[in-house]
């Protein structure tokens, strides 16, 4: 049992940013307002997540451990996804990797608390909590020195754990993140976004300066068209303002944040007359659609994705975006 639950973890968590990944959808999950993430050592020693989100009953925490235990889906509707988590294995994986203990509080009750090490689970005890919900995910990987090898120096899983964050971040304005570094005793603030307020666009324009800088804010033109069912809405960059590297292009689903090759050639295609071959388009782009019409169950760290209808979606991102760019003079 124990064995399946690592050899099943494998598939989720690669690394620190996996582990933060889920913690942090998770809490959003939650309905949290506030999120604040913790590592220590590139997040190999420590990941802590703390949410204000909706808590986890006493009763309910060896279940949110079990694996395939998900409060989020009833099984028989894989198709109609509507929340982050949808497995149930995020949890009962992270207990098989690592030290885990959650510790958590639903309004109107005591907080109470649940440790699992090498997946075998304590019995739940009472705890100390205002409100919410605290993972603590400690040595991650202890006891499988070989995946341990695998990662890379604290300083790059580190990154890694902040750039998973920063793109969570930049789906949801509204929620306030932290990042902090808590190795060597230390306990510095690494990225912080405060939550915005206004329309989504106002926002989303907020928050995408947080996290990708004033002039990309200042350069960014707003994108919002619709086609049969799919909404396209976010802001792309002007071509001056286009990169020499292909790491400025952010795209979400419902949400979540995907690396997709067919909307990256539909965004590439869009600028193909207005950027020369070496230079790549900046946006942050959000296509939002009934659940039925995108299976995001396509592998297990869910960052891809298989639209129903793949042409009517690079269509959209090809023709908004054409749009917005000779509304500009472009
Ligand atoms: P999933 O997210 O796919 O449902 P997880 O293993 O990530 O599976 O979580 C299992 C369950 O634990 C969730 O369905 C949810 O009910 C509960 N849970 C996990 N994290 C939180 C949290 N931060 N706040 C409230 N409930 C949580
Ligand atoms: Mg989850």
């Amino acid at each position: 049992d124990a064995a399946i639950n690592r050899i099943a973890a494998g598939e989720v968590l690669e690394r620190p940013a996996s582990a933060v990944k889920e913690l942090v959808e998770n809490a959003v999950d939650a309905g949290a307002t506030r999120i604040e993430v913790v590592i220590a050592d590139g997040g190999k020693t420590l990941i802590r997540v703390t949410d204000d989100g909706c808590g986890i009953a006493a009763s309910d925490l060896p279940l949110a451990l079990s694996r395939h235990a998900t409060s989020k889906i009833d099984g028989s509707d894989l198709l109609n996804i509507h929340s982050f988590g949808f497995r149930g294995e995020a949890l009962p994986s992270l207990g098989a990797v690592g030290r885990l203990t959650i510790t958590s509080r639903v309004p109107d009750a005591d907080a109470a608390s649940i440790d699992v090490a090498g997946g075998k689970m304590s019995d739940v005890r009472p705890a100390a909590l205002s409100s919410g919900t605290v993972v603590e995910l400690r040595d991650m990987f202890y006891a499988t020195p070989a995946r341990l090898k695998f990662l890379r120096t604290d300083r790059a899983e580190a990154q890694a754990v902040g750039d998973v964050i920063k793109r969570l971040a930049m789906a949801e304005p509204f929620i306030t993140f932290i990042l902090r570094d808590a190795s060597n005793g230390d306990n510095r603030t690494t990225f912080r976004a405060d939550a915005q307020t206004g329309d989504l666009f106002d926002a989303l324009h907020g928050r995408l300066q947080t996290v990708l800088g004033r002039e990309f804010a200042e350069n960014a033109l707003a994108i919002d068209a619709e086609r049969d069912g799919f909404h396209l809405t976010g802001y792309a960059a002007l071509p001056t303002y286009s990169r020499g590297a292909a790491i400025a292009q952010f795209l979400f689903v419902n949400g979540r944040p995907v690396r997709d090759k067919m909307l990256l050639g539909a965004l590439r295609a869009a600028y193909m007359d207005v950027l020369s071959r070496d230079r790549h388009p900046v946006a942050a782009l959000f296509i939002d659609c009934e659940p039925t019409l995108v299976d995001v169950n396509v592998h297990p760290a869910k960052s891809e994705v298989r639209f129903r209808d793949p042409g009517t979606v690079r269509g959209l991102i090809v023709s908004g975006l054409r749009h917005a760019l000779a509304g500009a003079g472009h």
